[in-house]
C-alpha cells in the first residue's frame, strides 16, 4: 500500500504540507496516491540518523552486509505485481521493460552482495617494515579502502528501478558500508516508496541500524539542494540531466567541506559509419539503427543521437533508408508530459538550425504524450560551427552529419563534449584509414563499441559507464558494475599498527583468506 509518506530511517513521516501526485502518461491523467514532500526538519533527521548508523554499519562484517543486500533483492521480488503495476502506471513503459529492469536491479544487488562477501574489494595492500634499513628504518604499512559516510542518491526519470531507489548507486554505497538517503524522483514516487519499503523491511529483518536508509519525497529541487548541502552527507550519486547534475556539483563544491558528486548525465553517443560498411549493408544498418534510436522511445542515456559519416552516395542511401525505417515504427509514449514537451521543443530547435534538412518527422496526429521519431541531416561544416546541434535531444531523435573527409570527421569529434559511448561501424579493415578519428573518439568517450549499437548497458565488471565531462563529473569511475563501489570509499593506511588492532583484512595471517598485495606480490590464500 502506498502511504505517500517519507521514510526517515525506519519511520514513516509526513509532517509537511507540500503535496503532489505522479502521472500516468498512457492514460494522460494523474495517479491516485498523494505524496508529501519532506520538510527541512525531516531531511535533517534523516541525515542525523544516517550519521549515527554509519558508525556501526561501516564496521559490520562482510557477511552481514551481504545478507542485507540479498534480503533487499528478495523483498523487492516479493513486491511482485504491485511493483510492476505501479512502475508502468508512473512511467508509461511496458510491463516487459518493468520486469527486465527489476531483474537488472536484483542482479546488481546480488552482485554487490557477492563482492562484499568475498571481501577482496578493499584492495588490501601490505608492505612489511624493515627495522634494519639504512639510513632510515622502513615502517610497516597496510592500506585498504573504507567507506566515506552517508551518501545522497538521485535517480533518473527513465530508470525507475535500476538507476533509482535501490539501483546501482544505492547498492554500491550500501555494499561499501555507507548509509544512503534517496531523493525520490517526483515522477515515480510510488515506485520509489514501494522499493524503499522493501529496503526498510530488509534492514529490519537483517538487524541493520536505524538510519541506514531513508527515502525523501520531493516535488521540486529544494529537497535535493538541502540534502546535498547537509554537513553529514559525504558524497552524492546522481543520474539525470546535465543541468541537474551540474547544479548539485556546484552546491557540493561550495560547501564548507566540499564533497564528491558522481553525476552521470546526458550524452549524444556519436556513431562513426565508414563508407564501405555503408555501401555493403545500408539497409541492415538502417533497420538496426531505427530500432536503437526508438528503443524506450529514445529515452536512454546511450541513445545514438549523432551519426557521423563521410559525404557521398553510401551515406545518402543509408540516410534515406534510416528515415524510411524509422517511420515504420509506431510512435511510443514518453515518460511524462514535461519530457514530451521538452523533446518536441529541442527537436524543433535542432530541426530549424541553418543548413539542416529534416529527413523524417511525421506531423500526423498521435496519442497524448507519444513522440514522433525524427532524423535530421546536416553538412559537417555547419555542425562544427553550431554548438546548439551538439546538445542532447532526449527522445527518439538522431542527427546525421556528412563530413567532407577524415580530417573534418576528426575535427568534429575533437570538438564534441565528453560522451558515454562512441561506436564504429566498419567493414573490410577500412578502419585503418580512419586512425585519427578513432583516436579522437577514444579521447572523448567512456566506452568504444565496434559494429554494434550503444543502447543496452551490460552489467558486468568490465563495463565502464561514464566518460569525460559532461557525460559524467568524474571520468575515472564507472557508475555500472562492481567497480562503481570505488566512488564511495577512500584509502587509509595503518602504519606500525599492532596486528590484533588491525582490521581483519589487513591482519598478518589473512584470516578472511582474501586476495591481497603483499610486498609487491599478489597473495592468494585458500
Ligand atoms: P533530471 O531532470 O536532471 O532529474 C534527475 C533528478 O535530479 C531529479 O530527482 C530532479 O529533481 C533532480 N534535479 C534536477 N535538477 C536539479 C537541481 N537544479 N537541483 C537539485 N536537484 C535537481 O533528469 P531526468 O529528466 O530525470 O532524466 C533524464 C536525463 O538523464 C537525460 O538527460 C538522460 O540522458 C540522463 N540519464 C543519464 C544516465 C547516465 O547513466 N549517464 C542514465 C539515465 C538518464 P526534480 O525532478 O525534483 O527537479
Amino acid at each position: 500500500m502506498i502511504t505517500g509518506k517519507n521514510y526517515i530511517g525506519n519511520t514513516l513521516s509526513a509532517t509537511g504540507n507540500v503535496r503532489y501526485q505522479t502521472f500516468n502518461p498512457i492514460e494522460n491523467k494523474a495517479n491516485d496516491p498523494v505524496f508529501t514532500e519532506a520538510t527541512a526538519a525531516e531531511i535533517d533527521r534523516a541525515a542525523v540518523l544516517a550519521r549515527q548508523a554509519f558508525s556501526t554499519f561501516s564496521k559490520l562484517s562482510n557477511r552481514r552486509r551481504s545478507e542485507f543486500l540479498n534480503c533487499i533483492a528478495d523483498e523487492i521480488m516479493s513486491l511482485d505485481e504491485t511493483l510492476i503495476k505501479m512502475y508502468c502506471a508512473e512511467s508509461g513503459l511496458p510491463e516487459g521493460r518493468a520486469i527486465g529492469e527489476r531483474g537488472r536491479t536484483i542482479g546488481q544487488l546480488k552482485s554487490f552482495a557477492a563482492l562484499v562477501s568475498q571481501g577482496d574489494w578493499v584492495e588490501a595492500t601490505i608492505d612489511h617494515g624493515d627495522p634494519n634499513r639504512r639510513p632510515l628504518a622502513k615502517p610497516d604499512l597496510r592500506k585498504m579502502y573504507i567507506p566515506i559516510g552517508p551518501i545522497a542518491v538521485f535517480g533518473a526519470s527513465n530508470f525507475p528501478l535500476a538507476y533509482s531507489t535501490a539501483g546501482g548507486d544505492t547498492a554500491a554505497a550500501l555494499a561499501a558500508g555507507c548509509p544512503v538517503i534517496v531523493k525520490s524522483h517526483p515522477m515515480h514516487a510510488g515506485t520509489g516508496e514501494l522499493v524503499a519499503s522493501a529496503v526498510i523491511k530488509a534492514a529490519e529483518k537483517t538487524g541493520m541500524p536505524n538510519g541506514v536508509f531513508s527515502n525523501l519525497n520531493s516535488r521540486g529541487i529544494e529537497v535535493g539542494k538541502q540534502l546535498v548541502s547537509h554537513e553529514f552527507i559525504k558524497g552524492v550519486g546522481f543520474t539525470g540531466s546535465i543541468k541537474g547534475g551540474r547544479a548539485l556539483y556546484d552546491i557540493a563544491a561550495q560547501r564548507k567541506e566540499p564533497i564528491p558528486v558522481f553525476a552521470e548525465m546526458g550524452s549524444i553517443n556519436p556513431v562513426l559509419m565508414f563508407p564501405k560498411a555503408l555501401a555493403n549493408r545500408a539497409n541492415e544498418l538502417a533497420k538496426t539503427y531505427a530500432h536503437s534510436i526508438t528503443l524506450g522511445t529514445g529515452q536512454f542515456c546511450t541513445n545514438p543521437g549523432l551519426i557521423l559519416g563521410i559525404k557521398g552516395e553510401a551515406l545518402q542511401t543509408f540516410s534515406n533508408q534510416l528515415a524510411h525505417e524509422i517511420l515504420q515504427i509506431e510512435p511510443g509514449c514518453m515518460l511524462h508530459p514535461n519530457i514530451h514537451h521538452a523533446y518536441e521543443q529541442l527537436k524543433e530547435i535542432a530541426s530549424t538550425q541553418r543548413g539542416t534538412v529534416v529527413l523524417a518527422n511525421s506531423k500526423d496526429q498521435i496519442l497524448a504524450n507519444h513522440a514522433h521519431q525524427a532524423v535530421v541531416f546536416v553538412p559537417g561544416e555547419i555542425f562544427l560551427n553550431n554548438p546548439t546541434l551538439h546538445q542532447e535531444v532526449f527522445g527518439p531523435f538522431s542527427l546525421i552529419v556528412a563530413c567532407e573527409d577524415v580530417m573534418q570527421l576528426t575535427q568534429i569529434i575533437d570538438n564534441l563534449e565528453g560522451q558515454l559511448t562512441g561506436t564504429i561501424i566498419s567493414d573490410d579493415n577500412e578502419i585503418v584509414h580512419y586512425k585519427s578519428a578513432v583516436d579522437a573518439l577514444e579521447r572523448r568517450v567512456g566506452r568504444l563499441i565496434f559494429n554494434g549499437v550503444p543502447t543496452g548497458v551490460e552489467v558486468c565488471p568490465a563495463m565502464n559507464h561514464g566518460g569525460p565531462y559532461p557525460a559524467s563529473t568524474d571520468s575515472r569511475f564507472t557508475a555500472v558494475g562492481i567497480h562503481s563501489i570505488r566512488r564511495w570509499v577512500r584509502p587509509i593506511s595503518f602504519q606500525d599498527w599492532p596486528d590484533e588492532l588491525l582490521p581483519d583484512v589487513l591482519k598478518e595471517n589473512n584470516p578472511l583468506g582474501i586476495i591481497r598485495t603483499v610486498d609487491g606480490r599478489i597473495e592468494v590464500k585458500h
